[in-house]
């Protein structure tokens, strides 16, 4: 029979797949003879089990669950429901990877009218025990029986009002006994059923509800965000109950073992006295740091000192530890990898290399590649004078400006129309978590440093603030005041999540520069990958950056962007609608210049590292004016002006306009196809290479030009172009008497141009894959409007994976480049080749591009270091594989 439950003894560390993350650490707790509560693990099999069985638990696993409550029972002394020692426990969701605040909990399960008062007498505090029982009941309801939270606090509130009280501590027993009795009376009403008093029943609906929870919008959508399949399911851990509220010798908290936003290795956490561990984490009452807790309970401190370093040491890597103590004895609850902003990750990585805790190769491994964006982004100039409104915890570094707004769902409307916000909510719940995601940063006025907003917007690499107590947040009239300054909906502040600022307005910032343990991380990066990374840069500007940021070349210059130009527009127009070769001649001649400068600049700028210039290849009328403009403006000078020079000459523009117009562009007259029917256009691009190869070689700065010949579909376009660069390079050599070398190659970006690419090869130099076309051309699904009509939808339906444009998809546009690699391979061994479409600065496609052997990826500036370190995890990986399968043979 199948093993669904299993004692915390019964597991270890390494069954995360069964056990949840949670369940697993536990069990490792326990084996390595820390202080944790009993409990037993109800398996993530066991979920599946109960979905296969249309959401009811099989009889087997209730069996088992019996069973494993009877041990607990044993090993606690203590029984459920017994009302003269009674046994209460926490029944919590635990996944493979960490969702926090995502899924469901109940705390004090095994609460009833008879329980309570046996915690009373046993304790020795009725107070406590009432308190207990009535949480149990609120979040029982909650989570298990649907019914909204906000009747609980009402009611609450009234109570509390009538008595006069401010705060929660000041209600006595009877205080709570009477609120319980409105508790049960809400029960009745909206669940229409009695509270349940009989514990295992009680046992048994919070496990279904855990279970149910698994599949709820929060954590759907938190999955999908983070790329967690959704068929792995969650386990439940059944665990007694240790209380932080039983007094001022009690308390609760949650620390990390290195501080995450910094990684600074310094215990770094908070915790409540007198409270339960949710006071924390929901951040109602903001707590105190951790180092006071010195102060307040020595002993306990430095056993929970020593304790972080023992759980630090064992899994190698920053823990995330909550824990209670109950009446001066410590209790480890939890621990687990801490969650870390993109600075913490790559310092503590690097510093635990320093302390010989881990090898190089695993440091690149614990830095998320994508986390690296944080790093790379913006923060407030330091030469502006702050004058902050408000300081809150620094709880997610990083600045943000945008309009305020006091919703999640208003956040989520207004990013969509590419407005820029900044969430304010008193306090953020797991359902905030679309607002948090479409918000450029959070405020919240109460909580820590460890409450929900933080947590997440630090996965997120997103600037946050918490517990800012001075703000007075009005979230009905959209408003919050700080001392006399009134702040409403829609107006611009910027924020700093490095220092809790809050400031009216928007503030200039600077780009961010590396630390040294980021460049340190980097160079160990270069050391192993195989991978060359190159950037996408069309002037020198960005080739600058590139290279700082240590892009090895350029793997894609669009020189159409070089025509984007206000002041070259004009020439380019000029250019297109010459109505002879001559008048073309002419405009291209002014080009020419400008372009050739821009070469000279990328040129000086990389210094002899290879960079890859591409022809032009857009369809013209991309630089035209827009036709239905130009229609409107025609007819109404034909109503106003009849006669006018300007009407003739708008009407000629919009013939012109017209004759060039395509239905599908993008499948139109672009690519090598325009230089195929007006060669001139290309003939002065080359030109201007040539010519600005010969100028830099002049100033004795070493060359590497490779020109690139856009959307080749078959061999003879290729053969054809080639030829024409060529005879230009002949003609440049002779003038200037200089010679140089230079590559000529094509882009891989139709299903043609791989399928042939056998043929292909025989006229290239190199290979460079498009896979932004490619992908279009694969699917047939347009790169310039699928993604806001019905691919959205597609990838939240899952009937793709992935979004196609930004994560390579291996099976189908994989298996053109893989083809592509082969046969090009298969006529030039060793031919160059890489990738420049947008996926060459994702993490998963690169890997796949060193999996199928390309030498090098290019992508834009800003994702150059991430690229760089992905394609060392791409290599160690692939590295780690082999010798599995060595020591498998
Ligand atoms: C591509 O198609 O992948 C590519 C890099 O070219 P562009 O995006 O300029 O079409
Ligand atoms: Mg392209």
């Amino acid at each position: 029979m199948n093993k669904f439950v299993f004692m915390f003894n019964e597991g270890n560390g390494k069954k995360k797949e069964l056990l949840g993350g949670k369940g697993a650490n536990l069990a490792e707790m326990t084996r390595i003879g820390l202080p944790v509560p009993y409990g037993f693990t109800i398996s993530t099999e066991a979920c599946n089990a109960y979905y296969d069985a249309d959401k009811s638990l099989p009889s087997k696993i209730e069996l088992q669950v019996l069973k494993a409550l009877q041990n607990l029972e044993d090993q606690t002394g203590k029984r459920l429901g017994d009302p003269s020692n009674p046994l209460l426990v926490s029944v919590r969701s635990g996944a493979v990877h960490s969702m926090p605040g995502m899924m469901d909990t109940v705390l004090n399960l095994g609460m009833n009218d008879e329980t309570v008062e046996g915690m009373a007498e046993l304790t020795n505090n009725a107070r406590f025990a009432y308190d207990s029982y009535r949480r149990f009941i609120q979040m029982f309801s909650d989570v298990v029986l649907n019914i909204d939270g906000f009747y609980f606090e009402q009611l609450l509130g009234e109570i509390r009002e009538e008595k006069g009280y401010q705060t929660d501590p000041e209600m006595s027993a009877e205080d709570w006994k009477e609120v319980i009795k409105g508790y049960k009376e809400i029960v009745k009403k909206y669940a229409k059923r009695a509270f349940p008093e009989e514990p295992k029943e009680q046992l048994f609906l919070s496990i279904s509800a855990v279970f149910d929870s698994w599949n709820n919008q929060r954590a759907i959508v938190y999955r999908r965000l983070q790329k967690i399949p959704g068929h792995l399911g969650t386990a439940v851990n059944i665990q007694s109950m240790v209380f932080g509220n039983m007094g001022d010798d009690s308390g609760t908290g949650v620390a990390f073992t290195r501080n995450p936003s910094t990684g600074e290795a310094k215990l770094y956490g908070e915790y409540l006295i007198n409270a339960q561990g949710e006071d924390v984490v929901a951040g109602i009452r903001t707590p105190q740091p951790i180092v006071t807790l010195q102060n307040e309970m020595p002993e306990v401190y430095q056993q929970f000192v020593e304790t972080c370093n023992l759980l630090e040491k064992h899994y190698q890597d920053m823990q995330d530890i909550e824990f209670t103590v109950e009446r001066g004895k410590l209790f480890i609850l939890q621990t687990r990898t801490g969650k870390r902003t993109a600075e913490a990750a790559i310092r503590i990585a690097v510093e635990l290399v320093g302390e010989q805790i881990i090898n190089k190769k695993e440091a690149i491994l614990r830095v998320d590649p994508e986390q690296l964006n944080q790093l790379l982004h913006s923060r407030i100039d330091d030469s502006f004078e702050r004058n902050p409104i408000a300081k809150g915890l620094p709880a997610s570094p990083g600045a943000a400006t945008g309009q305020v707004v006091f919703d999640a769902d208003e956040a989520e409307k207004l990013a969509k129309d590419d407005q820029k916000v900044i969430l304010v909510r008193p306090e953020t719940t797991p359902d905030d978590i679309h607002g948090i995601v479409a918000a450029k940063a959070t405020v919240t006025s109460r909580g820590g440093m460890t409450s929900h907003a933080a947590v997440v917007a630090r996965g997120m690499g997103k600037a946050c603030i918490c517990g800012c107590e001075s703000l007075n947040i009005d979230v009905k009239a959209r408003q919050f005041k700080v001392g006399d300054t009134v702040v409403k909906q829609g107006d611009i502040i910027t924020i700093d999540g490095s220092t809790g600022e809050i400031i009216l307005g928007e503030i200039p910032m600077i780009a961010p520069k590396l630390s040294n343990e980021f460049q340190l991380l980097l160079t160990w990066a270069d050391e192993e990958r195989r991978l060359g990374v190159r950037a996408n840069a069309d002037n020198p500007e960005d080739a600058r950056k590139a290279f700082e940021f240590g892009a090895g070349g350029i793997g894609l210059c669009r020189t159409e962007h070089m025509f984007m130009d206000a002041h070259r527009i004009p020439i380019v127009q000029e250019m297109i609608l010459a109505d002879s070769y001559a008048e073309r001649e002419e405009a291209l001649s002014k080009l020419l210049p400008m372009q050739q400068e821009d070469f000279e600049g990328i040129f000086e700028v990389m210094q002899g590292h290879p960079v890859t210039i591409r022809l032009l290849d857009p369809p013209l009328h991309e630089f035209l004016p827009d036709k239905e403009e130009l229609l409107v403006e025609v007819t109404k000078l034909q109503i106003t002006d009849p006669t006018s020079k300007e009407l003739k000459e708008k009407e000629d523009l919009l013939r012109k306009v017209r004759h060039l117009d395509e239905s599908n562009p993008m499948l139109g007259h672009r690519g090598c196809r325009l230089g195929m029917s007006h060669p001139e256009i290309y003939v002065m691009q080359a030109k201007a290479i040539f010519y600005a190869i010969v100028k830099v070689m002049e100033k004795g700065i070493d060359v590497s030009p490779e020109i690139m010949i856009p959307l080749v579909g078959h061999v003879n376009e290729l053969k054809e172009m080639r030829q024409l660069v060529m005879n230009v390079g002949l003609q440049v050599k002779e003038e200037t008497g200089l010679d140089f070398n230079y590559l000529i190659g094509t882009m891989i970006e139709v299903p043609r141009a791989a399928l042939t690419a056998d043929q292909i090869a025989e006229e290239a130099d190199f290979f460079s894959f498009g896979t932004n076309d490619l992908t279009q051309t694969t699917f047939g699904y347009s790169r310039d409007d699928a993604e806001g009509k019905f691919l959205q939808a597609y990838i939240e339906n899952k009937t793709l994976p992935e979004n196609p444009f930004a994560t390579l998809d291996q099976e189908g546009v994989g298996k053109l480049v893989e083809t592509g690699v082969k046969l090009g391979r298969g006529t030039k061994p060793g031919l160059k080749t890489g990738i420049c479409g947008e996926h060459g600065g994702e993490q998963h496609s690169i890997q796949f591009c060193h999996e199928v052997g390309l030498d090098y990826v290019s992508c834009s500036p800003y994702r150059v270091p991430l690229a760089r370190l992905a394609a060392a995890q791409a290599s160690i990986k692939s590295e780690l594989r082999q010798s599995v399968v060595k020591v498998r043979v």
